[in-house]
């Protein structure tokens, strides 16, 4: 028989005993990494960490077929007429752009001008494919020339460089003037060749480079920029110098005086960094602590939904306290402690056993909670539940 002793009446009204189901966090255990710290407001393996966005991907190009853009990608230029009107012309007097949609492809139509995108965005993941014409005229930067203009501001080269050297700053896949790309990876003249580029534009505080700014390409899936520094605004002939970027702009694409033809042309914006706002990777003292503020405050509102004084809702009060202290949470939750340590050492031995798992649970929370500073290491509840583990056989040590 499993008899329950008397309870004191603030334990009664605790019904700590009593677990309520509730189960909104499947994504792992409280009290478990590492907790966060004065750079990082997540704990190792933290169950509080938002779940990473749905994209549903898309499926790769084919020399004859375009492919599916992912989910989320913001379309550019999808072979429809309809999509040509996102761009628009680059010369002085703007408007409607003289390239053509010709076969699925926008084809830059020789003295025509740049085009460039209405929208403006910055750090993304861009996808670009172009095929220079079959009939192949001219040589070094004169065959099949065209470009990737990221903000308007970054060349990453288009060239026919199939069997056609050229310098190397000025290559396929170039940054051009700054950085050839490792390898040439191009198919002959008329395939369509697939660039994928990540892109992060250099951000300034002043006059001070918070971070240069990178470019990386894969041009058909070989890696050919790897976080290649920005040196600013790329240029002919000249050395460019780092600065500042706006936060947005066009993409452009240049026209170079030959009709290249570009398909399947979207991009994805690309989340902030830690130096401009971010809350991933390693943050700044200011941001960690606000960014533990709001996490501690979101677990406080979750608790609240929990059955009061439950030993769950303890727990998951007990939890904020890692991210940010809290006067009277912290004395909540050391209330609750004392009282559900009262209740089971008060337990018959064969009622403790039955309860093993849960007593267990939150002497581990208690001892991580010490060990996060939270509270002492001679925390009462702390101490009792372990002198209770202890005698009870229940040894953690495997
Ligand atoms: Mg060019």
């Amino acid at each position: 028989m499993n008899i329950r002793p008397a309870l004191p009446p603030i334990v009664c009204l605790l019904s700590m005993l009593v677990p309520t189901g509730h189960s909104a966090v499947s994504t792992g255990t409280p009290f478990y990494g590492d907790p966060p710290d004065q750079t990082h407001p997540w704990a190792i393996h933290d169950r509080n960490r938002a779940q990473p966005k749905l994209v549903v991907p898309g499926t790769f190009s084919t020399a004859a077929q375009p492919g599916k853009p992912p989910s989320d990608a913001i379309i550019l230029f999808d072979g429809t007429d309809a999509s040509l009107d996102k761009w628009e012309s680059d010369s002085k007097e703007g408007g409607p752009t003289k390239w053509i949609v010709r076969d699925g492809a926008m084809e830059c139509v020789p003295k025509s001008g740049y085009v460039k995108t209405r929208e403006q965005f910055g750090d993304c993941q861009l996808h670009v494919e172009w095929a220079a014409p079959v009939a192949v005229k001219g040589d070094s930067q004169g065959r099949g020339n065209s470009g990737i203009f990221l903000m308007g501001l970054v060349e990453v080269q288009v060239l026919d460089n199939y069997n056609n050297p050229t310098y190397a700053d000025g290559f396929a896949a170039s940054v051009y003037g700054v950085n050839p790309p490792m390898a040439n990876a191009l198919r002959a003249p008329g395939e369509y060749q697939m660039i994928d580029i990540i892109f992060r534009r250099p951000v300034y505080d002043g006059d001070k480079v918070l971070d240069p700014g990178y470019v990386t390409v894969f041009c058909n899936g070989v890696l050919v920029q790897d976080h290649t520094p920005i040196e600013g605004p790329t240029g002919h002939m000249k050395r460019t110098v780092p600065k500042a970027f706006p936060a947005k702009g066009p993409l452009k694409l240049q026209d170079h005086g030959n009709p290249v033809r570009f398909r399947n042309i979207w991009y994805r914006p690309l989340p902030p960094r830690a130096v401009e706002g971010g809350t991933d990777g390693i943050l700044s003292t200011d941001v960690t602590k606000a960014k533990r503020a709001g996490i501690a405050a979101s677990i406080r509102a979750d608790a609240a939904t929990l059955a009061a004084g439950s030993n769950e809702q303890m727990l998951r009060l007990a939890e904020s306290l890692v991210y940010a202290p809290d006067t009277a949470t912290s004395r909540k939750v050391e209330q609750l402690a004392i009282a559900y340590a009262t209740v089971v050492k008060a337990l018959s031995a064969a009622a403790l056993e039955e309860r093993k798992a849960e007593v267990t649970q939150n002497l581990r929370a208690f001892q991580y909670l010490a060990k996060a500073n939270v509270f002492p290491m001679t925390f009462g509840p702390k101490i009792t539940l372990e002198q209770i583990s202890k005698s009870a056989g229940w040894d953690d040590k495997k």
